[in-house]
């Protein structure tokens, strides 16, 4: 194909997945696709052969993996990664290998079409799923896909740690393998054409510090190696070839995020207390203990939700006991973390599991979000349950343990749980296994029906967490996946305030403590409120610590009072919305940064 002139002054807006600014010279990756090509095979030792071949690059595809693996175990401060075992656990997916042996013996096919089958027959599957999360884990499958196809092709992709100078890389797809190798490379910051917020590669990028735009359209047709770029993943713009004075405009920009986020990161160690002296507990939402050293260097002080359902997502099987334990033993051995809330698995509505049978009981319901999930599922599949409970009981024994239970809504569900939980350490003992005679029990206020009888279910437990992402939907009838109803969303909803206020009542009166674990709990914007509110613990995404215990550390409690009295008096989202904003932008400048000072679009 002809090579077209390199352009100046194009902006191209994506999604920006991980926070930054960098600058400099493109290098375009090749692409992961290979040719597929067809063939047919006449004979039965040809079809033999073909399954060998299939074999051997199945094998090679999982020592570079293991290569890269090792690679990685040897780099101080960056623990092999989840991504590359799941990976490679892929590789050795019975169903994978045996449907792509099948359809070569059946169809009499090449094992790169017979693959190509097999992943299609996944994209399939995965389509049909409604959560954005479990949606994009096909990326997974076709990453590992891709891998195979080249060891069948004898093509290899060049290892980005050989990548000489410092580069972004331009590309049309990046493997999450691929993303923590630029921990290793010298790459600056990155953008590719396919992606979401939560894909693994997003995820990577976040956890090693990497600047990240995806879902940037042709971006590897509009850019040439060495044409000279700015990637802001803070706004999910890249520009290509900028004017010396767009140029100069985003290097002041970059310089302005720096400064502001290693100002937040030299406090982020502090205790989030107010000038008035009361503290708020600052942890971290993680869904996968490879997070945790990040949590820690933004300030995390505990972790105050595990979603534990990951363990299990994607998996060939149910993890067993002792791989329930080594995880949270892992989780609760870490160093710095002053306690671990770990929330017993939120499975069904719309999280997958890959088990036929559990597959089976939970797949389509007509409103799956209000049918068999979480504590529902976890009192009919008890075994399931109990498993999970004597692994969290035995590891406790390594550090400060809360256990959460999920989504409860009635009195008999928490009663239930605690008694299955009590035969659990009924039959530890009995079998002289220790385990932590102070672990606490708390239960998710997600459930309107939860917060007209806190007062009652306070009684039962040593602690609340208010998962607002579920409470909010569950109050306000929003499904928080459809996104034409997004708008009316509210977090501010004078409603959801009144919610959340008569839950820290009824915990307090009970003198237990609550803590928020929604996403609504990371907004800065919130954090006056929700301060106002006497939450006594916010447990967020690790990278919005910093601002929101800066905000707690410059602020009063009484002044956080008056604002939320103020705003109890306004009746509509909209308005409160509008006055909170206004009011924070006034009173911390320097957190929000005017949207003007930010703006350095080309246009
Ligand atoms: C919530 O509902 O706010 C919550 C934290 O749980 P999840 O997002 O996992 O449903
Ligand atoms: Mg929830």
């Amino acid at each position: 194909m002809a090579r077209l002139e390199s352009r100046h002054n194009v902006v191209i807006k994506g999604i920006g997945v991980s926070p930054g600014i960098v600058s400099g010279r493109a290098y375009l990756l090749d692409d992961m696709d290979v040719p597929v090509p067809y063939l047919h095979l006449h004979s039965a030792s040809h079809i033999a052969d073909e399954i060998k071949r299939f074999k051997k690059a199945i094998g090679e595809a999982k020592t570079e993996l293991l290569d890269i693996r090792k690679a990685m175990s040897e780099e101080k401060g960056l623990e092999p990664l989840f991504i590359i075992d799941a990976h490679i656990m892929m590789l050795k997916d019975a169903s994978l290998i045996q449907s792509t042996i099948e359809n070569i013996e059946s169809r009499k096919i090449n094992a790169e079409w017979a693959l190509m089958l097999t992943i299609e027959k996944y994209r399939k599957a995965f389509s049909k799923i409604e959560d954005l999360y479990l949606k994009q884990r096909i990326s997974d499958v076709e990453y590992v896909g891709q891998r195979i196809l080249r060891s069948l092709s004898e093509t290899k992709r060049e290892p980005i740690t050989e990548i000489k100078g410092d580069v972004i890389i331009i590309a049309r797809d990046l493997s999450p393998a691929d993303t923590v190798q630029m921990k290793i490379g010298r790459v600056l910051g990155f953008a590719t054409e396919i992606g979401g917020k939560t894909s693994h590669t997003a995820i990577v990028a976040r956890s090693i510090g990497i600047p990240a735009v995806v879902g940037l359209e042709r971006i590897t047709h509009e850019i040439h190696n060495d044409d000279y770029i700015i990637v802001d993943g803070c706004d999910g713009i890249v520009l290509i070839n900028p004017d010396p004075e767009i140029i100069k405009r985003y290097e002041d920009k970059s310089r302005h995020f720096r400064e502001l986020e290693e100002d937040l990161l030299k406090e982020a160690s502090q205790p989030a207390i107010t000038l008035d002296g009361r503290r708020i507990d600052i942890s971290a939402n993680v869904e996968f203990i490879e997070e945790i050293p990040s949590a820690l260097i933004h300030g995390a002080e505990g972790v105050g939700l595990y979603r534990t359902e990951f363990l299990y997502i994607n998996k060939e099987r149910l993890p067993t006991e002792r791989e329930h334990y080594n995880n949270y033993k892992h989780l609760l051995e870490g160093k710095g973390l002053a306690w671990s809330t770990i929330r017993t698995f939120d499975l069904g509505g719309d999280k997958f599991i890959s088990d036929p049978r559990l597959a089976k009981e939970l797949t389509k319901e007509t409103n799956p979000v209000m049918g068999l999930r979480a504590i529902r599922f976890c009192l009919q599949e008890i075994e399931l349950f109990k498993i999970q409970l004597r692994a969290i009981l035995r590891a406790s024994v390594h550090g400060k343990t809360r256990i959460l239970f999920p989504m409860i809504s009635c009195l008999e569900e928490i009663l239930e749980a605690k008694r299955v939980l009590e035969e659990v350490k009924r039959e530890l003992t009995l079998e002289h296994i220790p385990f932590a005679a102070d672990i606490e029990i708390g239960i998710m206020i997600e459930v309107p029906s939860a917060v007209l009888i806190a007062d009652r279910l306070a009684q039962e437990v040593d602690f609340f967490s208010i998962g607002t992402n579920d409470l909010i939907q569950y109050a306000l009838a929003i499904d928080r996946v459809n996104e034409r109803v997004t708008y009316l969303y509210e977090p501010l909803h004078p409603a959801v305030l009144r919610l959340i206020k008569m839950i820290v009542t009824a915990a307090h009166k009970a003198g237990i403590r609550v803590s928020m674990c929604g996403e609504m709990a990371g907004e800065p914007a919130y954090t006056l409120i929700l301060v106002g509110l006497e939450l006594d613990e916010l447990s967020m995404n690790p990278m919005a610590i910093p601002r929101v215990k800066k905000i707690i550390r410059r602020a009063k409690s009484t002044e956080s009072k008056a604002l939320v009295k103020k705003i109890m008096t306004l009746s509509c989202a909209a308005d409160i919305e509008e006055y909170v904003k206004k009011y924070m932008v006034r009173r911390f400048p320097d957190v929000f940064a005017k949207e003007e000072d930010q703006n350095c679009s080309i246009s």
